[in-house]
């Protein structure tokens, strides 16, 4: 992803080149190598950019930069606002990465989280800020914090903030901006709800539009699994159990589903947690954390919890449901083949979300790679007819994924979900599915 430009001839500052260098990259990705020049000069500037292509970078080196030639001032001088508290947490990491070497204070606000504790880290003084709207709005209410010094504003993740309702929240702010500042916009999409935006707090916005913004890293690999709704946390477990996957992200979404799905792949003696936005602050950091570190394997979340996510070398993304917005799907599948790696993306997909995979398979506009069931040692589990109406595959007996014979009743008690003697923990399947070793696979 990255090209054969070295960092240095961005005209950034050299302690900001030796942090980005000790963070272990020496060339621009293509977004940062277009945004960070413009970005530079002070003009207001709008970028598409898919996720995970390092599109923090593109705005927080020369923030970085331009701040550390400014005279210093313990006024708030570059505002980010974002959709989650997860990519504020990200953002602010990232400037306390590339920042390490210079004395710019940064900080991020976000609900759910004790108020007191954010403004008396404010009251220090900090350079960024990085916020979520709504946090900053109250803050903005009980004339906690000042913006008359602000000089650069971004929005990340601009179409996302839209789509979870923050445009009066954004417009506030911005009223309490002063009027001659930088702007830089990032989004995946520039929708006519984006173009509104730009047209309304902008000026003379730069467009830089990386190819297909909709399009996931092309280092992702998707295919789809047709089945039904009953037999997808068996097909799940049994995925993750005959892959001997590990560091696996799993969509649900709704919360509800979250804790149920985590909870069912942790009987089936997979390590699974959940998370989602009725879990505290504390509990979502700590969860994330455990998962980079490998504490357990399997990381099941809500579209929301998931923003922001950046879990370096995450191999693979299973959508355990698919999401009501198509745009969704590309953020979700973003979060594995970042930054040129590799990446699978699977989906689990019921005859009732048939819709919902053609909404997906038109904004991507490339068709997702159906998977054959996997194959088993006693028979073969047919894939759920996806033309099928519901009501006909619904109440069928479904052949036991294990046995290939048809399950005699529904999970109930300790019994596994098809009524089957369940496996020990653990374990895998005793003949690999022909789908991982490749055999059954279409090319
Ligand atoms: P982002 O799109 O900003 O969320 O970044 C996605 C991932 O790319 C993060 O893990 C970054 O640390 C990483 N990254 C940022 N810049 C570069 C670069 N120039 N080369 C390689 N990886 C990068």
């Amino acid at each position: 992803m990255s090209n054969n430009l070295p960092f240095s001839a961005l005209g950034l500052d050299e302690l900001l080149i030796q942090a980005v260098n000790e963070a272990g990259y020496q060339n621009p990705t293509p977004i940062q190598a277009k945004a960070i020049p413009m970005a530079l000069t002070g003009r207001d500037l709008m970028a598409s950019a898919q996720t995970g292509t390092g599109k923090t970078a593109s705005f927080t080196l020369p923030i970085l930069h331009r701040l550390a030639q400014m005279r210093a001032s313990k006024a708030i001088r570059a505002l980010v606002l974002v959709p989650t508290r997860e990519l504020a947490i990200q953002v602010d990491n990232s400037f306390q990465t590339y920042g390490k070497h210079t004395a710019i204070k940064t900080a991020a606000v976000y609900g759910g989280v004790d108020i007191d504790d954010q403004l008396q880290v404010l009251k220090a003084g900090v350079d960024v800020l990085v916020a979520t709207p709504g946090r900053l709005v109250d803050m903005i209410n009980r004339k906690h914090i000042q913006l008359d010094s602000l000089r650069i504003l971004v929005l990340d993740e601009a179409d996302r903030m839209l789509d979870l309702g923050f445009r009066d929240d954004i417009q506030r702010i911005v009223q309490n901006a002063p009027t001659k500042r930088q702007n830089l916009l990032f989004s995946a999409t520039f929708s006519k709800d984006i173009k509104q935006l730009a047209h309304d707090f902008m000026r003379h916005p730069v467009k830089i539009e990386l190819e297909n913004p909709n399009s996931a890293a092309n280092t992702v690999s998707q295919s789809f699994y047709p089945v039904d709704q009953q037999d997808k946390p068996e097909i799940l477990s049994y995925l993750i159990h005959g892959g001997r996957w590990q560091k696996v992200l799993v969509f649900v979404r709704t919360k509800k589903a979250a804790n149920k799905v985590a909870e069912l792949l942790a009987e089936d003696g997979i390590n699974a947690q959940a998370i989602h936005s009725d879990k505290s602050q504390y509990l979502r950091i700590r969860t994330l954390e455990d998962f980079k570190d490998n504490y357990f394997d399997v990381l099941v979340a809500t579209d929301v919890a998931a923003r922001g996510l950046d879990i370096e070398q995450l191999p693979l993304v299973i959508n355990y449901d698919l999401p009501k917005v198509p745009q969704d799907y590309v953020h979700r599948i973003g979060r594995t083949g970042r930054a040129g790696q590799k990446g699978r993306a699977i989906s689990l997909v019921n005859p009732e979300e048939k819709k919902l995979l053609a909404g997906i398979q038109q904004l991507i506009k490339k068709p997702l790679e159906i998977e054959p069931l996997p194959y088993f040692e006693d028979g073969e589990v047919r894939p759920a007819e996806i033309e099928e109406p519901v009501s006909k595959t619904r109440n069928k007996r479904k052949p036991d994924l294990k046995t290939g014979k048809p399950a005699i009743k529904q999970r109930s008690g300790n019994k596994s979900r098809n009524g089957s003697t369940r496996k020990p923990s653990g374990t895998a399947p005793k003949k690999r599915p022909a789908v991982f070793s490749g055999k059954k696979r279409k090319s």
